[in-house]
This record gives structure tokens, C-alpha cells and sequence, in this order.
């Protein structure tokens, strides 16, 4: 079953910024996919093709068979979760809680089904308890953990990281990459963009090495015994 299918997508910005070109993509259900590129390569742009969040036109990109451009965002979000690279943009509530608690909330899922998904998803990502904690005081690696959790709460079928191991200790990085791979694990399809190629095995079948259009595309080993 193909949950993302991206069919000669090309974007440049208001500007002019030519940032993607011709990205043909497809992923399959339950796959792990890294997208690896330099900075500028477009990787943020093509995950914001994949939430909706910046329009394609026609049949562009298609999730689990569905025009993206044609789906409400209450569909969306079950849809595809984007965790970004800076925690401090998807943390923004007075408490942990009330950060994992706002997608289930906006979905407008009863009081008992939001508490019970804010602890499932805490628990997923190692932070039992968290809920009255405040945002501001958490390490960056909990902060992560965090973001990704208020993500997780909203129980997409597509998880997209952006560079989710940057700026961690090896400690929190190596948390970090099990958790990840653990929801892998269960089902869910994780598309994630890094630059640390350590954690490449772990976290990919697949690579796609993107710089504005897609340059490589293979197994971890046979892209890395190109380079
Ligand atoms: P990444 O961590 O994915 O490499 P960047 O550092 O490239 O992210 O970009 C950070 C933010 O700055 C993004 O929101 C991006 O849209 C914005 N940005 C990047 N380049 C430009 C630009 N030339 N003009 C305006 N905004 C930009
Ligand atoms: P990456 O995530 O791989 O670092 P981006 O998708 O952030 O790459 O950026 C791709 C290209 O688009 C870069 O040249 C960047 O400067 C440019 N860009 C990103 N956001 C904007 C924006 N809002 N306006 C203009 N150019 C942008």
C-alpha cells in the first residue's frame, strides 16, 4: 500500500528560490525512509508539501491514495504528524499537558480520550509524568521527546521527523533514534530528513539523497559505497 506518493513536484518560492524540482517519491506503508541533503537542499520544503501545508497542484501528492490538495485538515493531521527540528516551535503551552493535549483537543476528542492519548504518547516517548511540567524547564533531549509526543498524540499513520537527532548528547540521541525506530516497530511510516549518517541503519530501508531534485535513491549500503 503506498501511503506517500509524490509525482513530479517542483516548487520555487515567492521569490523565485527554485527549491525542489521534479520529485518523484514513493513510500510504502510501514516503510523507514531517510532523506539526506545539505542544508538548502529542500527538505523542509518537501515536508511541507507533505502535511498540506504548502499546495501542489494537481495530482502532485497523494496520501494512502488521496489527493492531498483535496483533504480538510482534520484529515490531514491523522493523516501525516510533522515533528520539527526546533522543539521551541511545536512547544508553546504553560504545560506538557496542554502541549500534547491541543491536537487531540482541536480534534475534538472527549475529555477522557485526550487525557488517556496525552499519556499514551508520553509514555511512547519516555516522559511518564511530564504532564504538569513546564516546557520552558525541560532539556533539549526532553524537549524533543516532547515535541514529538504532542505530534503522537494526534496518532498519525505517517511520522515526519526533521533532523531529530541534531544538537542531542549521545545519550538523549541514542534514546531519541530507539523511540523512533520503536514506532517504526509498531506500524507507523517515518519519513526523516538528518545529516547524522551513524543512525542511518537503524532508521532507514531507504534513502532518498535530495538536493533539489532527487539525485540517489537506494539501500543505506548502496548509497553509502557510491559516495
Ligand atoms: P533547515 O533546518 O531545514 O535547514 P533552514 O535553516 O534552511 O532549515 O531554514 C529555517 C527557516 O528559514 C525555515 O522556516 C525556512 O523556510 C526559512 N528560510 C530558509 N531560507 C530562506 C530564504 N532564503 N528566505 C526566507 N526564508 C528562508
Ligand atoms: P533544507 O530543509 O534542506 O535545508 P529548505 O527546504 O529549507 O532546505 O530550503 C530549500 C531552498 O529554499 C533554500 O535555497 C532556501 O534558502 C529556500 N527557502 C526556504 N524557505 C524559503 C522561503 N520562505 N522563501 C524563500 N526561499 C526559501
Amino acid at each position: 500500500k503506498e501511503a506517500i506518493s509524490v509525482n513530479s513536484l517542483s516548487y520555487s518560492y515567492p521569490d523565485g528560490t527554485k527549491a525542489l524540482k521534479d520529485i518523484d517519491i514513493v513510500i510504502h506503508e510501514g516503510e523507514k525512509i531517510v532523506i539526506v541533503g545539505p542544508n538548502g537542499a529542500g527538505k523542509t520544503t518537501l515536508f511541507l508539501h507533505l502535511n498540506g501545508t504548502l499546495k501542489s497542484k494537481d495530482n502532485t501528492v497523494m496520501i494512502f491514495g488521496k489527493n492531498l490538495g483535496d483533504m480538510k485538515v482534520e484529515e490531514r493531521i491523522k493523516e501525516v504528524g510533522i515533528v520539527f527540528q526546533d522543539p521551541d516551535d511545536q512547544l508553546f503551552m504553560p504545560t506538557i499537558f496542554d502541549d500534547v493535549a491541543f491536537g487531540p483537543i482541536n480534534m475534538g476528542l472527549d475529555e477522557a480520550e485526550v487525557k488517556k492519548r496525552v499519556k499514551k504518547a508520553l509514555s511512547r516517548v519516555g516522559l511518564e509524568g511530564f504532564e504538569d511540567r513546564v516546557p520552558h524547564n525541560l532539556s533539549y533531549g526532553q524537549k524533543k521527546r516532547a515535541a514529538l509526543a504532542a505530534v503522537l498524540s494526534m496518532e498519525p499513520r505517517i511520522l515526519i521527523l526533521d533532523e531529530p537527532t541534531a544538537n542531542l548528547d549521545p545519550k538523549s540521541r541514542a534514546d531519541l533514534i530507539q523511540v523512533i525506530s520503536g514506532l517504526n516497530k509498531d506500524g507507523i511510516t517515518t519519513v526523516i530528513a538528518m545529516h547524522d549518517v551513524n543512525a542511518l541503519p537503524t532508521l532507514s530501508d531507504r534513502v532518498y539523497v535530495l538536493n533539489r531534485k532527487i539525485v540517489a535513491e537506494g539501500t543505506p549500503r548502496e548509497i553509502f559505497s557510491n559516495s
